[in-house]
């Protein structure tokens, strides 16, 4: 999706704000000589802006403002190494609160509702993100924070609670809980805005069918704003994102390169209005794309697809970026497939083959099987794999996350 020109009129704003701030990112447009972007070309010859550049800029070195313009910081979890902090200003706490109760209205919910939040309060954006988004709308918050599941239950029964706020997980886990009682006759619950993890069809019907609600995938990261800049619609085809307020550009992961729209490729997220830590083409390593054309639910607002994982995974093969997901949501259409599946990638005769090895309860003749999952990908995908189909339980299981993707080309 092209940059409009009241983006770009906004994005030369941040440039400026950013060069005049002498920050660590306004110090290395200075260096790059780059203060003024007027054309679409100018833009797509900004320099990229990684996680690793907001380390380093720990503490508040990613602050464009007066330190004492800073209202709150928000932290993102590194798994290791140096946190990430993200500074806001008022304005910047006003602007994530007015996106977030977009959010809510795009998923039918009113100030009539009563939103009960389960994702974590504190350094986390989640938690507070779901409740200013709430207070905004004129809803009626109701902060619970993770767990303690029985006092979940309770207030949500005695409070008549409309719409929970949750992690897919967490979400599943209350399901269990109320279909093993017995008590979704005791509940009030009509929708639920779901934390945007990766989560396959089969989860969300459980959830949907154990609480009795509707579901809508929220979409955010801590480093723009946090959960809120985007959201799913009645329509389930895709999510909404406020492009006044980000422009986001899918690009091909390895050669950075803007892909078409509709085409599979790495989210690159700039800020339009952001006071206290504008970023300016973000990458944030999820896999999406932009869908093309107008949402039947009627919002004029453009789409993403549901998240396809992380670039990290990403693949390519006879010139085709494959995510081990397309492969994921190929096979899962095959009923006589296992869950368990193997991606092998090697280097043969010149040619880079993937190999897909799969396991099946022997209901069909394996090298039909193999051939019908091979025709398959290549309708779906775009390329022909060979497909090993196996015995049930051949594949090597694990407690912990199995490994199903190898990339032998390197190794
Ligand atoms: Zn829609």
């Amino acid at each position: 999706m092209r940059i409009n020109e009241s983006q770009l009129k906004l994005v030369n704003d941040q440039i400026q704000r950013l060069v005049a701030s002498g920050n660590y990112f306004g110090r290395r447009l200075q260096e790059a000589g780059v203060t003024e972007v007027r054309t679409v070309e100018d833009f797509l010859a900004l320099p990229f802006s990684e996680k690793e550049d907001l380390r380093n800029c720990y503490p508040l070195g990613a602050s464009a403002v007066d330190e004492r313009q800073i209202v709150r910081i928000h932290s993102s979890s590194g798994t290791t190494g140096t946190p990430v902090i993200i500074p806001y200003t008022e304005k910047d706490v006003d602007d994530w609160a007015e996106q977030f109760r977009r959010c809510y209205e795009l998923a039918g919910i009113t100030s009539e509702d009563r939103i009960q939040i389960t994702p974590g309060y504190g350094l986390w954006t989640a938690g507070i993100g779901f409740q200013a988004g709430a207070e905004k709308l004129g809803a009626m918050a109701v902060p619970m924070g993770p767990g303690n599941t029985e006092k979940q239950l309770q207030f949500m029964v005695d409070l008549q609670t409309t719409v929970i706020g949750a992690t897919s997980s967490y979400a599943l886990l209350l399901a269990e809980e109320v279909e093993r009682r017995g008590m979704l006759g005791e509940l009030a619950l009509r929708k639920g805005v779901i934390g945007s993890e990766r989560w396959g069809k089969v989860m969300r019907e459980r959830v949907k069918a154990g609480l009795g609600i509707q579901v809508y995938d929220i979409y955010g990261l801590t480093e723009v704003y946090g959960p809120g800049i985007g959201i799913s619609c009645g329509a389930e085809s895709g999510m909404h994102y406020w492009d006044d307020y980000l422009y986001i550009e899918i690009l091909d992961p390895a050669t950075g390169e803007p892909v078409p729209d509709g085409e599979w490729g790495e989210i690159v997220i700039t800020t339009l209005v952001k006071e206290a830590a504008p970023l300016i083409r973000f990458r944030t390593h999820d896999l999406s794309r932009i869908i093309p054309g107008e949402c039947p639910c009627g919002s004029p607002f453009p789409r993403i697809d549901a998240l396809h994982g992380r670039s990290d995974d990403m693949v390519k093969i006879k010139g085709v970026n494959v995510f081990p997901r397309q492969i994921e949501e190929v096979l899962q259409d095959f009923p006589q497939l296992s869950s368990e599946y193997q991606i092998r990638i090697s280097h043969l005769e010149g040619r880079d083959t993937m190999r897909i090895y799969v396991e099946t309860d022997g209901t069909q003749d394996f090298l039909d099987l193999a051939d019908a999952v091979s025709d398959e990908v290549k309708r779906r995908i775009g390329f022909t794999p060979l497909v090993k189909v196996v015995e049930l339980g051949v594949l090597p299981r694990s407690e912990k996350k199995t490994r199903r993707v190898f990339d032998e080309r390197y190794e």
